[in-house]
């Protein structure tokens, strides 16, 4: 596999180092991560090997994360927090346990959309949330863009999790910013009256569902898809074959994304150090194994995606400011809640 290739490299590069020199680490990077330990922990090695700068990680959940780093305040030991949703970075901010640095190295290597503008957070990975259709079952000829599921032919044919799903409330946010309020909340109710099921589970649940032959749609994050896919139960590789892959809105504003990104802490003691290491996770061979270890896609153009990702072919993303889905946050989730969005 690609992403063993290239820790290998990196693990030979360490090696290189350290018969160089064993001097003991001068600087510590404290980390904050709502991202797993298995899917970060071999990058935040690899910058220890070249930079001699230690790491220091601590993993939980986002919002029990940002509760920390609130409590904390200016004593918190963190010095980055990394989250796996813009809207959690945006909370971040307004909640003001960050602050802004600047970097030409990630300005230039993420597209101005996935940065916070004023500078607080970058994103190191995009989250795409196409359609997903049983195929055999679905013409993908029939699919269009995200409007569309509000179309009564698709009456009890639709899965989908609940509303307190922040990929859908900046799904729906990202709706409110292309069409406006009005239609959006026509459109959730249009969606609301077409769900095969009460909105229940996780973006994996709505996909087992469609497999299972309850809806013929399902809209999840496709790195979900990558984990059934990849997963060592067969039948979650099985449910994961059944559907495929419909990029929404080519002809328009293009599909729904959403990143995880990392913020540089308030509270930073190191704040050098933390750039570094930000703009280590954005080099092109950081970006590719990040991105494949955690099925999502770079955030950097022109690095490789690994084949599984390749396979569902080349689409055109929203090109809306992922903060603006943070703004329209609070509007998306009163929305969701009078068309009765579960
Ligand atoms: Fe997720």
């Amino acid at each position: 596999m690609k992403s063993k290739k290239i820790i290998e490299a990196l693990f030979i590069t360490g090696l290189m180092f350290s018969s160089v020199s064993s001097v003991r680490a001068a600087e510590t990077v404290s980390v904050y991560s709502a991202r797993q330990e298995a899917l970060i922990k071999p990058l935040l090695d690899a910058f220890t090997r070249e930079t001699k700068i230690a790491v220091k990680l601590v993993t939980g959940g986002d919002d029990a994360l940002l509760k920390r780093l609130e409590s904390e305040g200016l004593n918190s030991p963190a010095d980055l927090l990394i989250s796996v949703d813009a809207g959690r970075l945006f909370r971040a901010k307004t909640m003001g346990v960050t602050q802004s640095f600047s970097s030409a190295a990630a300005k230039a290597a993420v597209p101005a959309q996935y940065r916070d503008p004023e500078g607080h957070w970058v994103g190191l990975s995009l989250r795409a949330r196409p359609i997903l259709y049983v195929k055999g079952k679905v013409d993908p000829a029939t699919l269009s863009g995200y409007e569309d599921l509000a179309d009564p032919k698709w009456k009890k044919k639709i899965c989908i999790r609940s509303s307190d799903s922040i990929y859908n409330q900046s799904m729906v946010a990202s709706l409110i910013v292309a069409n406006g309020g009005e239609k959006t909340e026509a459109w959730a109710r249009g969606l609301v009256a077409n769900m095969a099921l009460p909105p229940k589970g996780g973006d994996r649940d709505q996909i087992k569902a469609a497999a299972a032959g309850q809806c013929d749609i399902a809209v999840a994050n496709t790195y979900y898809l990558v984990g059934m896919l990849t997963a060592k139960d067969r039948g979650q590789v099985e449910a994961a074959q059944k559907m495929g892959v419909f990029w929404p809105n080519q002809n328009g504003r293009g599909a729904h994304v959403n990143i995880s990104g990392v913020a540089l802490a308030k509270s930073a003691k190191n704040k050098d150090a933390a750039i570094k290491l930000v703009e280590f996770m954005l080099l092109p061979e950081s970006q590719s194994w990040y991105a494949e270890a955690n099925g999502e896609y770079p955030v950097r153009a022109g690095v490789d995606e690994g084949a599984l990702l390749k396979s569902w072919g080349k689409f055109k993303a929203d090109g809306v400011s992922l903060a603006k889905l943070g703004e329209n946050n609070a509007a998306a989730v009163k929305l969701m809640d009078r068309a009765g969005w579960k």
